[in-house]
């Protein structure tokens, strides 16, 4: 009887936690997950991967995946989850008044089938003494000849570059882009290798002096109290390219309720929780990104450093249907 309790007992356990698929890879977020659970009572089971890993394992398991919510760090995979129909519509007055409608999925009458919840911003960043702000000021100067063997950047094909390529897709036609691209691989320091805070932090080197990054892993070294953190940033400018034209392209973190969800109400909890106020002053100040929801007041010493500055407007949809010409045309021009 005791053990057929205990059972009994385990197995409402199992059906009332959430299951999060996340691609945030962001140790900050602990203390966003473990809040949710002390509010909720609603215990967090969440397994991590990257988008790419998340999306597939999603398709693999279909109808029997145990996902309920799916968190992705990439306006165009949100977009591209949707199309592939592993997502579902969430009707949510909360979420509907608190996201901009160009931060979520389309509402086509049954709700919107992904939120963001968190933008950032995909930046240049240089070494000071060597480069002159004029060569560092857009991102096609990343493709000029003028910065021959001076750029560094992670994979072509990672997220982050596929989504900031596919606007400049749009921006400049499929014959500009290719040069452009052909351009920066002609340009580079080094082959592409390590992530974000990895450019930085060979820009400071002198190992290159141009890099991309997304503007959070900037943030997160000028908040460092590390001697080695603060000698990096003191060596490098951060730049919102494209100011004087369409603006510095913006990528957002969302999240959705998974097509196969077995909870959903927890699902949908969970995500109106992300549009609140103590999660939105979260992503800024434990992650340094900025929050969705308009006229909330943060308090992050590095994002007020940085500024106000003009955000590209290519729609998501836009950027993820350039995807595969673009990765097209990285395989064209070599940049792996
Ligand atoms: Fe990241």
């Amino acid at each position: 009887m005791v053990a057929l309790a205990a059972l009994a007992l385990h197995a409402t356990a199992q059906e009332r936690e959430l299951s999060i698929y996340s691609a945030r890879h962001y140790a900050t977020d602990e203390a966003l997950y473990a809040a949710f659970t002390k509010a909720t009572g609603i215990p967090i089971k969440r397994i991590d991967a990257d988008d790419t890993a998340v999306l597939a394992r999603l398709k693999s398991e279909g109808a029997a995946s145990p996902a309920d919510v799916v968190l992705l760090v990439d306006a165009s995979r949100l977009w591209r989850a949707e199309v592939d129909g592993l997502f579902q519509p969430v009707k949510s007055a909360a979420l509907e008044s608190r996201i901009p409608a160009t931060l979520r999925g389309k509402d086509s009458g049954e709700g919107s089938q992904w939120f963001g919840f968190s933008t950032r911003a995909r930046v240049i960043v240089y070494n000071k003494a060597t480069v002159k702000p004029a060569d560092a000021a857009t991102y096609e100067m990343l493709g000029d000849p003028v910065n021959k063997g001076r750029v560094c950047t992670r994979s072509g094909s990672h997220p982050y570059n596929l989504s900031l390529f596919g606007a400049m897709l749009e921006h400049m036609g499929e014959a500009r882009t290719k040069t452009w691209l052909a351009g920066i691989v002609a340009n580079m320091a080094r082959a592409p290798k390590g992530g974000d805070t990895d450019q930085i932090r060979a820009v400071a080197s002198g190992e290159c002096q141009v890099a991309l990054t997304n503007s959070y892993y900037f943030a997160r070294l000028m908040r460092s109290t590390k001697p080695e953190d603060k000698a990096v940033v003191e060596k490098v400018t951060l730049v919102f390219p494209d100011q004087a034209s369409f603006g510095t392209h913006v990528n957002i973190a969302g999240g959705a309720v998974a097509r196969h969800a077995k909870n959903r109400d927890a699902a949908v909890k969970f995500l109106e929780y992300l549009a609140s106020d103590d999660a939105q002053r979260h992503f800024a100040d434990g992650n340094n990104e900025w929050p969705v929801v308009k006229g909330l007041k943060i308090a992050n010493p590095a994002l007020d450093a940085l500024g106000p500055f003009k955000a590209d407007t290519v729609p998501v949809s836009v950027i993820g249907m350039n995807q595969v010409k673009v990765q097209r045309l990285l395989d064209e021009v070599g940049y792996k």
